[in-house]
């Protein structure tokens, strides 16, 4: 019986009920005495293990595993566009190497693009060992097939045991199709990696079930163990480009299959909100009470050179794009300062915002959880108290010499 991908032989079946109870999707049940499976399975092979006279099985080749040990080195992938790196790339190189070095193996840069000299470069500075370099016309610009097929074809010839990229959208969509091709695990949207010292596995935490809770996953059986993290929940670290390091240009030889698709044309969004690299941001939620109530924000956001961000509140109200969403799914950000005007500070905000260095909080209600994380907090309707804060900020940044006395008003 194979609804789901589970192999149940009903034969051997005693009705025992022990891989329904250990069963964490729902994905098994009792029909006649008999367990069977539905789509729910997700192979994690838990009911596997449990069952006391062998009845449950999985496709050879999803149960079969690698042999860990024959996997060393920790690899990261480069994304660059036009030459110029995705700073989510040094992100990961900042993770990479700590992981490298509590581990004792060297760090790989993956760069893969047309004319990636500097690139290259930049990669030893922050932190890289070794850089292998595609270097090719037909990886100029970001294609799944092609760019996925250079990074299997390295990763079954050199056996790295990690493998990070950034939560960008083309990393998203590159980890899905490498790990889906090299049949292993990968944990997207990390929060925190850690090696476990006893097995030298990777830790991968995430939010998960809506993130209420914070799951830690680990990949035992299969390598590389892969993981994409969001932009900006890392720091850059800084680079130094004294470092040694050896470039390894990579042969491309790629099949026809995955060239299929071409760019025809680049077309820049309307959209031009950069949440991710704004070093202020004045975010609003459902206290605005409606988009007009957007508009003190944005003059305030204006006059400090930062950027409007928003509650998932307000753009499910339609106030304002999802571009701006900050939190789980939305951006993640980490300004200098976030000031959150009518936000309640829901965990789903928090997990995009609450690593910003200073946070101000501006909300009715004195109980309100933002006020748990908040730097300064105002307790006031931030339709009055946005004015009145951009206003005294304007004369402030006009007459700075009269606003830095103690005891003046500005
Ligand atoms: C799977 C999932 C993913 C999610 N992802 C995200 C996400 O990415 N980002 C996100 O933001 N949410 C996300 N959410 C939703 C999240 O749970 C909250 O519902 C949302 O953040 C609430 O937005 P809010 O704080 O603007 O609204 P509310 O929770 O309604 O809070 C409004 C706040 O405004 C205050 N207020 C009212 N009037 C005023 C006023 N005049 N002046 C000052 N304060 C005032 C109130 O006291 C209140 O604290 C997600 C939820 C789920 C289940």
């Amino acid at each position: 019986m194979a609804d789901g991908l589970l192999i149940i032989d009903g034969e051997a079946c005693i009705g025992c009920e022990a891989c329904v109870a250990v069963c964490s999707y729902a994905a098994l049940e009792m029909m006649d005495g008999i367990a069977v499976v539905n789509a729910n399975c997700t192979a994690c092979a838990a009911c596997i293990d449990v069952c006391p006279v062998g009845a449950l099985s999985l496709p050879e080749r999803r149960r079969r595993g690698v042999s860990v040990d024959d996997y060393r080195g920790v690899w990261v992938w480069v994304e660059q566009f036009g030459g110029s790196a995705h700073p989510i790339s040094w992100e990961m190189m900042g993770q990479g190497r700590r992981l490298a070095d509590e581990l004792r193996v060297s760090l790989t840069a993956c760069v893969l693009g047309e004319g990636m000299a500097s690139v290259a470069q930049d990669a030893i500075a922050y932190g890289a060992d070794r850089v292998l370099v595609a270097d090719d016309p037909a990886l100029a610009t970001y294609r799944t097939e092609p760019y996925a097929q250079v990074l299997i074809d390295l990763v079954r010839r050199e056996r790295p045991e990690i493998f990070l990229l950034g939560a960008s959208s083309r990393g998203r969509d590159l980890a899905g199709s490498v790990a889906t091709e090299l049949y292993t695990g990968l944990t997207a949207d990390c929060t925190a990696l850690e090696i476990d010292p006893a097995t030298r596995g990777l830790l991968q935490t995430r939010p998960a079930y809506g993130g209420n809770i914070m799951a830690t996953i680990v990949t035992p059986h299969h390598r590389p163990q892969m993981a994409t993290v969001r932009h900006r929940v890392f720091e850059v670290p800084p680079p130094d480009y004294q470092r040694p390091g050896d470039i390894v240009p990579v042969p491309v030889d790629l099949d026809a299959a995955t060239l299929v698709t071409q760019i025809l044309e680049f077309i820049r969004g309307d959209e031009q909100v950069n949440l991710a690299d704004a070093r202020i941001i004045v975010s609003g939620g459902a206290g605005l009470s409606g988009s007009d109530g957007f508009e003190p924000l944005r003059e305030l956001a204006e006059l400090l050179g930062g950027a409007v961000g928003a509650s998932r509140a307000a753009v499910d109200a339609g106030w304002i794009p999802y571009a701006h969403q900050v939190g789980q799914t939305g951006r993640t950000v980490r300004p200098d300062l976030y000031i959150a005007c009518g936000i309640s500070g829901a965990i789903q905000h928090r997990a995009g915002m609450s690593t910003a260095r200073v946070i101000v909080a501006i909300n009715t209600d004195p109980h309100a959880p933002i006020f748990d994380i908040a730097t300064y907090g105002i307790v006031g309707d931030c339709l009055q108290v946005v004015p009145l804060l951009t206003e005294r900020l304007r004369v402030a940044l006009q007459h700075p010499q009269v606003a830095a006395q103690p005891g003046k008003s500005v």
